[in-house]
């Protein structure tokens, strides 16, 4: 069998400078509290509730003055006003790439731009973003755009996370569905994202399996794997190594390993270290390498 894993796994720079924050605040202030998960990933959430870190679904679930995190992937600015009310102590661990999307659309809507947004709107990130907005569109699928309505000048950007050949399909779209006087695309699919991607769709061709190990809330995971599905080609999508893979992957010969951005390194090195015993064990030899 022959095992080739994608080199830059583990956490993006947003992610591991999430965990830092929160792993260094916890010893000094104990009970802290998070709206949603830190990162997509069971394990690591888990690990730091265990230290104090309370996950809540809802801004009321947080007791008045209590410290609060701001999730990586960003807040509303009606949860934030709610966090003021209720004198929470804020500290962010909003990604600065996140920050920098909304920055940039708040610039272009000052200056006279509709803002179309690219994204699930049900994602934290877009919803944080529209909340900053004044009447931005949110353009998850091709069917989306007829609903942006005509408009003299316009910008395009996409959530940090999303796919990056689907957004270049989505602009040419767009820029051709009606008279723009104007009609600017920033491309802000972050880059620990759309390497990623780019990685599997340079070598499509050359694997029987493509493995994604990440979280199943996971956007960027969740890319990955459809990347692979649209290609018609076999993945497997996984959080952590567990007893029945083996099972699932022995016929493969040529399998690929990748991870998505918040996935800790040691579950990839975990998977790999499992299948290379595995085929040890049944006589065969395994070729790893990390490209
Ligand atoms: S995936 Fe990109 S935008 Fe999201 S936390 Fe990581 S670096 Fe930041």
């Amino acid at each position: 069998m022959k095992i080739t894993v994608y080199k830059s796994y583990g956490y993006c720079f947003g992610v591991k400078r999430a965990i830092e924050i929160v792993e260094k605040t916890l010893p000094k202030e104990g009970k802290t509290y998070i709206l949603g998960e830190v990162i997509h990933n069971p394990t690591v959430n888990k690990g730091l509730s265990e230290k104090g870190l309370m996950i809540v679904d809802d801004i009321k679930d947080v007791p008045d003055n209590s410290i609060f995190f701001y999730p990586s992937h960003g807040i509303t600015e009606g949860n934030k006003k709610k966090a003021e009310e209720k004198s929470l102590n804020c500290h962010s661990l909003i990604c600065p790439y996140v920050v920098d999307i909304a920055d940039k659309a708040k610039k272009y809507e000052k200056e006279g731009y509709k803002i179309l947004i690219y994204g699930n709107p049900d994602h934290t990130e877009v919803s944080s973003l529209v909340s900053q907005l004044k009447s931005p569109i949110v353009i998850r699928e091709k069917d989306d755009i007829e609903k942006i309505g005509n408009f003299k000048k316009a910008v395009f950007l996409s959530q940090s996370t999303q796919n990056r050949k689907k957004y270049y399909t989505l602009f040419k779209e767009i820029a051709t569905s009606c008279y723009w006087e104007q009609f600017l695309g920033l491309f802000t699919i972050c880059k620990a994202t759309y390497e990623r991607q780019d990685w599997v769709l340079e070598h499509i061709s050359e694997f029987d399996l493509f493995i994604i190990v990440g979280g199943k809330n996971s956007s960027n995971t969740k890319r990955l794997y459809d990347i692979v599905i649209e290609n018609k080609k076999k993945g497997l999508l996984m959080e952590k190594w567990g007893k029945t893979i083996f099972n699932k992957i022995k016929k493969y010969l040529n399998i690929a390993i990748i991870s998505g951005t918040s996935t800790p390194k040691e579950d990839v090195d975990e998977i790999v270290s499992e299948i290379k015993g595995r085929v040890v064990k049944n006589g065969s030899s395994v070729n790893i390498h990390y490209t």
